[in-house]
């Protein structure tokens, strides 16, 4: 008998309604940022329950972009995680600005509010925290904290579209929320992101910074019959095209739906771990609703490589999310970067499994993962 295929890490949810809705745009003259844009940017926003969205092609361009039109930028230093993709660091220096980590809450992996204060400095400007797995960051200590100290919060909500904590949503208590539709995201269209906030001169002028700072697109003009252009911001090239975006509109309406298939399939891990004591898993707060975009196990002892490996050879495919940006090459050599230095960071980078974790993954594959994870570690 052949070996089954072995358990896809990723699988994307795109359906016909998604082809469809990409074909329509090919069939109009508005391939770039048009309509469609305008329609999800409309819809996401509405979904979120904030008043502004800005569709770019990455959430780093999207945190980028916040970070500059908020005025952050050379000598000025931003606290975050190193608990996180190494984009939500470089993002402040494409700004200018230097990253200053703070460790997490070993429990929830997410930035320690607690420990946020210690790390300002005169020249701290802004707090950027990221909501891992999906487990939104307690932001009304964050905001706190913030007003406290005249400082700015832009939040990278890239695995946190559906997350809410406090009866908070992302964007809704911070100046900014970027989200990422990167092929592995709960939202995809292969490469793209957005800004969302609440305040309708922040959304405009980083619109403008994502078209070369100019004052109208090609699809105003187009609409308005407007006949010159003005360059009036030195901006960057992150507009989102209306392809990418009608490949959003309809996932946008099953979200929720994904959602709860997640929501069941966590249970199902996290009840068949329960009794596992080398597993650890994320604590989730009860009054937290969990995006649940990740579903890492912890591995309390043993080798954490040679248990990915073990897995894949049992046909599991894993990731790794994350090994902290603080131990990257280039923040070890360029940017003091070293154990240590951040324990809690340290100690889920050396031991965290992302396994098998999507609305197409059925119960039974889901089972197979739970008997690999249980027999590796019994072995
Ligand atoms: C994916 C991801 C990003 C980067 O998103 P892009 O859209 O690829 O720029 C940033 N932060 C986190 C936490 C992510 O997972």
């Amino acid at each position: 008998m052949n070996a089954p295929e072995p358990v896809p890490f990723y699988v994307h949810d795109l359906t016909q309604a998604e082809k469809d809705a990409v074909c329509a745009v090919m069939d109009t003259r508005f391939l770039t940022t048009g309509s469609s844009v305008r329609a999800f940017e409309t819809a996401f926003a509405e979904y979120l329950g904030i008043e502004h969205a800005v569709c770019l092609t990455s959430c780093t361009g999207a945190m980028h972009l916040a970070l500059l039109a908020l005025g952050i930028g050379a000598g000025d230093e931003v606290i975050t995680t190193p608990m996180s993709f190494v984009a939500t660091a470089t993002a402040i220096m494409e700004a200018g600005a230097t990253p200053v980590f703070v460790d997490v809450e070993p429990t929830t992996g997410n930035i320690d509010a607690a420990a946020i204060e210690a790390a300002i400095t005169p020249r701290t400007k802004a707090i950027l925290p990221v909501h891992l797995y999906g487990l939104m960051v307690d932001m009304i200590a964050v905001r706190e904290i913030a007003d406290r100290h005249g400082l700015r919060v832009i939040e990278d909500a890239a695995h946190c579209v559906e997350g809410e904590r406090d009866g908070v949503r992302p964007g809704q208590l911070s100046d900014a929320a970027a989200f990422s539709f990167y092929a592995t995201k709960n939202l995809t269209c292969g490469e793209g992101g957005a800004l969302v906030c609440r305040d309708g001169e922040l959304a405009e002028h980083v619109r403008r910074l994502s078209h070369h700072g100019i004052t109208k697109l090609a699809f105003d003009r187009f609409q308005q019959g407007t006949i010159h252009w003005d360059m009036v911001d030195f901006g960057w090239k992150y507009n989102m095209s209306n392809l990418s975006a009608a490949m959003l509109l309809p996932q946008l309406e099953r979200v929720d739906r994904n959602l709860e298939r997640r929501q069941a399939l966590a249970q199902r891990y996290t009840r068949a771990f329960a009794d596992m004591d080398r597993i650890a898993v994320q604590h989730v707060p009860t009054n937290a609703r969990h995006a649940h975009h990740l579903y890492p196990i912890w591995i309390r002892d043993g080798d954490r490589d040679a248990i990915y490996l073990a897995l894949r050879e049992h046909g599991i495919e894993c990731a790794v999310n994350y090994r902290p940006i603080h131990l990257m090459s280039y923040f070890r050599e360029q940017r003091g970067g070293g154990e240590g230095q951040f324990p809690h960071a340290e100690w889920i980078g050396d031991r965290t499994i992302s396994l098998p974790f999507y609305p197409r993954l059925d119960d039974e594959t889901a089972d197979r993962v739970i008997d690999a994870v249980r027999n590796v570690l019994a072995e």
